[in-house]
């Protein structure tokens, strides 16, 4: 009975890892054809002054849309695009229409806005990847201030070596660099100290249960001190209420980015945007705030 159990169970597993495998490679067959057929999409989200409601900024998020119309996010085929290499090349894409669509909306007025791009592992470790942030940059003749490189604290960790290079690069060549999910991570502070960063995004599993958590209230009081003594830009993701945002407006946390201002939208939705709101995302609500 017991050998019957163990060979199902073999069997079981078997199959499973088969058909893993099998997904995989479906799944790998799509990503290549999706690069072949333009099937990328940079969505946006604002990112917004809490003191004035103004949008300062944007965050390029890709989404995949494939042949049937499926929208497929991120976390469903970064992972797989970084194992296979891929990222390097859909990130050069990235690259590339982040920067012309910052152009756009420079050329329409609104041109304090930057860009912020999120960079990956596998791309941190390729040697070019401060070229191509150059090539795109130069490209679309943007001032390289307005490029902010967004990476989290694990990617750095990981690749401590090829971050050293990465971020020479960066200062070199004068872009902005942040810190994302910024306290999930292993949190090596000493990292502050030696790459030249300047802004930290707070992750929002911190800003979730602001301000009735104590604990999550500590957390983020000390990550904003933290980043004041310390110069730093702050960004709180994942705002979704009031509550949230009079919270860390209050303690002077500069950024705010979340659903409660938007949700990451098609950048010609985020053009009739700063048009019609003229760049100011919740006017009446942060008014009343403030007065
Ligand atoms: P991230 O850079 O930390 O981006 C924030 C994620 O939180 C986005 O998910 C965004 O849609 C979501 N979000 C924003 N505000 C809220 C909110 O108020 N509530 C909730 N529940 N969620 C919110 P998304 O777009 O699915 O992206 C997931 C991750 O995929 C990103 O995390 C980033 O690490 C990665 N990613 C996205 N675009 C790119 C890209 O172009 N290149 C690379 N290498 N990675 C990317
Ligand atoms: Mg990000
Ligand atoms: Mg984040
Ligand atoms: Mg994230």
């Amino acid at each position: 009975q017991a050998k019957l159990d163990g060979k199902n169970c073999i069997k079981f597993y078997d199959e499973s890892l088969k058909e893993d495998i099998r997904n995989r490679l479906d799944m790998l067959k799509k990503l290549r054809k999706s690069i072949e057929n333009q099937e990328f999409s940079l969505y946006y989200q604002p990112k917004v002054d809490t003191k004035t409601g103004k949008c300062v900024g944007a965050e390029a998020l890709i989404r995949w849309i494939d042949a049937d119309g499926n929208m497929i996010g991120p976390d469903q085929f970064i992972p797989l695009a970084e194992d296979t290499g891929l990222i390097v090349q859909i990130g050069e894409w990235v690259l590339e229409e982040a920067c012309s669509q910052l152009v756009r909306w420079h050329k329409l007025g609104f041109d304090d806005l930057t860009i912020a791009i999120n960079i990956s592992g596998r791309q941190l470790q390729h040697p070019e990847l401060i070229d191509h942030v150059t090539d795109a940059q130069t490209r679309n003749q943007l001032d390289p201030k307005f490029i902010e490189l967004e990476l989290t604290e694990q990617v750095f960790i990981e690749n401590i070596d090829s971050s050293k290079a990465f971020m020479h690069g960066v200062r070199e060549k004068g872009f902005s660099l942040s810190i994302d999910d910024f306290g999930v991570g292993y949190s090596s502070l000493s990292y502050l100290k030696h790459f030249p960063v300047d802004t930290i995004k707070i992750d929002r599993s911190f800003v979730r249960n602001l301000p009735h958590d104590q604990d999550d209230v500590h957390l983020v009081n000390t990550i904003i001190n933290l980043a004041h003594n310390m110069g730093l830009k702050l960004v709180a993701e994942g705002i979704e209420d009031i509550k949230q945002l009079e919270f860390l407006a209050h303690k002077d946390c500069h950024i705010a980015q979340g659903f409660f201002f938007s949700k990451p939208i098609p950048g010609d939705e985020f053009t009739k945007f700063l048009l019609s709101m003229n760049g100011n995302f919740t006017p009446s609500i942060i008014s009343n705030m403030t007065s």
